[in-house]
């Protein structure tokens, strides 16, 4: 029989795109998601893209009774958990409930995992766990630090990690740190669909691109980088899907628990906010307008990944160039110039 794997926040950006490699690799999934920051259709799709009606259940991640009959419904090989909260802003102005979702919500979905003795765990962490790193690429022995909400409770998750991993050494919690997840699958089918204006630079762009937004605002040009903006490691979503897959075949492989084991997913290469408009501009054939503002608060200048952890232990590596990450996103943005909204 396939392995099962229940995917947490599964009808979200990241998740969607997780949920088709998943199925291609030959799991059997499960969607536990309460469409806080996604919808319906986002799921409708991926269904039509592999042909399989997907087992969905509507439920919260602090609901404990829900959970516990998921549990007792199916027999899970793991977990991969990106239902969460993620947006850096909201997060400052409402840290309790950034910390109830993705702090109290994970504790919530451990204790249940313990109970069914389920011990095999995928965490969404994020790069912004390395603060403002000293030295690059940076790796994952990096000093880890956070200044906002959002971060933070990434940041203790990953603390409650490495404790539970100390304390009971039956747990293999694999922490993925994304870094900056871009682009969409090549059908064009599914993408990233922020509800409001969008605060991340590819969505941004895209939007604009499209028409929906006048013009791009850029965060700073007199950073100590390579045309003074901001530098960062875009990695296509369908490369970080399979870096999933890759730590699930990982945990099939293993012989004995691994306990907290962090593992960047990037490309190990940094692209400017410039480069990035420029290759959009190129492949969309848009005009992207765009001015200089100051700096956002909290950016930091650069930050691309070592990926050398990634590749000696789950033999994944990013394949697809920031061409292609434009190309995708705007496929899907040009089929869907309102998201999954009609
Ligand atoms: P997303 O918002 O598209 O997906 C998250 C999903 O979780 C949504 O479908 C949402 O409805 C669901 N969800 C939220 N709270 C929930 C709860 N309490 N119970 C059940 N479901 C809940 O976000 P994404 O971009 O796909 O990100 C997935 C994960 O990866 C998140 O944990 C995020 O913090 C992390 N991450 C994302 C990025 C990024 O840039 N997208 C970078 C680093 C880390
Ligand atoms: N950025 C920008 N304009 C925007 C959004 C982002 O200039 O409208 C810049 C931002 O300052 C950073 C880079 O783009 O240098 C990536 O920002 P994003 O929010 O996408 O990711 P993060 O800052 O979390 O790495």
């Amino acid at each position: 029989m396939k392995n099962k794997i229940l995917v947490t926040g599964g009808a979200g950006y990241i998740g969607t795109h997780t949920c088709i490699a998943l199925h291609q690799a030959g799991y059997d999934i499960v969607i536990y998601d309460n469409l806080s920051n996604s919808s319906r259709e986002a799921i409708n799709r991926v269904s039509q893209l592999i042909d399989v009606s997907i087992d969905f259940i509507e439920g919260d991640i602090r609901d404990a009774k829900r959970l516990r009959e998921v549990f007792e419904a199916h027999q899970f090989f793991g977990v991969i958990h990106f239902a969460g909260l993620k947006a850096v802003g909201e997060s400052v102005a409402k840290p309790l409930m950034y910390y109830n979702n993705n702090v109290s919500g994970t504790i919530n979905l451990l204790e249940v995992m313990a109970e069914y003795k389920v011990k095999k765990f995928v965490f969404s962490s994020s790069a912004t766990v390395y603060g403002d790193p000293e030295v690059l690429p940076i790796d994952e022995n990096s000093p880890r630090s956070c200044t906002n909400p959002y971060g933070q409770s990434k940041l203790t998750v990953e603390h409650i990690l490495e404790n539970l991993a100390v304390s009971d050494n039956d747990w293999n919690l694999i922490t993925l740190r994304y870094f900056n997840p871009v682009g969409a699958h090549p059908s064009g089918q599914i993408g990233e669909d922020p509800n409001d204006i969008p605060n991340n630079l590819m969505p941004y762009i895209s939007q604009v691109a499209v028409g929906k937004l006048a013009k791009l605002n850029i965060f700073g040009n007199d950073y100590p980088t390579v045309d003074g903006t901001g530098v960062r490691d875009f990695i296509h979503v369908t490369d970080l899907a399979a870096g999933h897959v890759a730590a699930l075949n990982y945990l099939e492989d293993q012989t004995s628990a691994v306990g907290f084991l962090p593992i960047n997913l990037g490309t190990g290469k940094g692209s400017s906010v410039l480069e990035l408009v420029t290759a959009f501009t190129k492949v969309s054939g848009q005009k992207i307008p765009y001015q200089f503002t100051d700096r956002r608060a909290g950016d930091i200048a650069s930050c691309y990944a070592s990926a050398d952890k990634a590749q000696s232990l789950l033999g994944w590596q990013a394949k697809l160039s920031i061409a292609d990450m434009c190309e995708d996103t705007w496929r899907w943005q040009s089929m869907n110039p309102n998201g999954y909204k009609a």
